[in-house]
C-alpha cells in the first residue's frame, strides 16, 4: 500500500491479493534519481556521466540518467538497436541532427543510427533519461567500428566506480531485472 488515501474517490479499493505471478521479479522504485548524490553517476566519457537506474543483462539494455555539468561529449558511435530519450534539464543534441533538446523533449532513435552526443553550456546541467539497447559501436573518423560498449561494459564500469566511492559494487545487483 502506498500512502494512505484521504478523500480520493478510490480510497476504498483493495489492492490485488497476489499481484506477482510465480517467478515474476519485484518492481524497482528509485527515488528521484536525476537529483541523487553525485556518487551514483558513473563516468562514461571525460565530460559525461551516467546514473544507472535499471539494468537488464539478458536484454543487453539499461535505463539511466545521462548527466553533464557543463559542455559535454560522447564520441561518435553507432546503435544497431533502438534508443529512447526524455530530457529533464539542460541542452543537448547530436551533431548529425538539426534539433536541440531542452527540458521535456523526447527523442526516439531508430536502429541503425550513428551519432555524436553533445551537451551545451547551460544554466542547468544536462540531465536526460535514456533507455538504451546495447551495444554502442564506437566509430573512428571514417565511420568504421573500432570498439563496442554494451551492458556488460556498463556493469563493469559501475561496479568499479561504486566500489571505489563507498556505495559498494553490490549496489549494481539491485538494479538487475
Ligand atoms: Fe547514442
Amino acid at each position: 500500500m502506498p500512502e494512505a488515501a484521504t478523500t480520493e474517490f478510490w480510497r476504498d479499493l483493495k489492492p490485488i491479493a497476489n499481484s506477482f505471478k510465480p517467478h515474476a521479479l519485484p518492481e524497482h522504485y528509485v527515488k528521484d534519481p536525476a537529483n541523487s548524490d553525485e556518487r551514483y553517476f558513473v563516468p562514461i566519457s571525460e565530460t559525461v556521466s551516467s546514473r544507472p537506474i535499471w539494468i537488464s543483462p539478458q536484454r543487453n539494455m539499461w535505463a539511466d540518467i545521462l548527466r553533464a555539468s557543463s559542455a559535454g561529449l560522447v564520441n561518435r558511435h553507432y546503435h544497431p538497436h533502438q534508443v529512447f530519450a526524455y530530457t529533464i534539464s539542460g541542452k543537448w543534441g547530436y551533431l548529425e541532427h538539426d534539433w536541440t533538446a531542452t527540458a521535456g523533449d523526447f527523442v526516439y532513435e531508430s536502429p541503425g543510427e550513428g551519432h555524436t552526443l553533445v551537451a551545451y553550456e547551460s544554466d542547468e546541467p544536462m540531465k536526460v533519461f535514456f533507455v538504451v539497447s546495447g551495444p554502442l559501436i564506437w566509430l573512428d573518423e571514417a565511420g568504421n567500428g573500432v570498439a563496442h560498449y554494451d551492458v556488460y561494459d556498463y556493469i563493469a564500469a559501475a561496479r568499479t566506480h561504486y566500489a571505489a566511492n563507498g556505495i559498494g559494487a553490490d549496489y549494481v545487483d539491485t538494479l538487475f531485472r
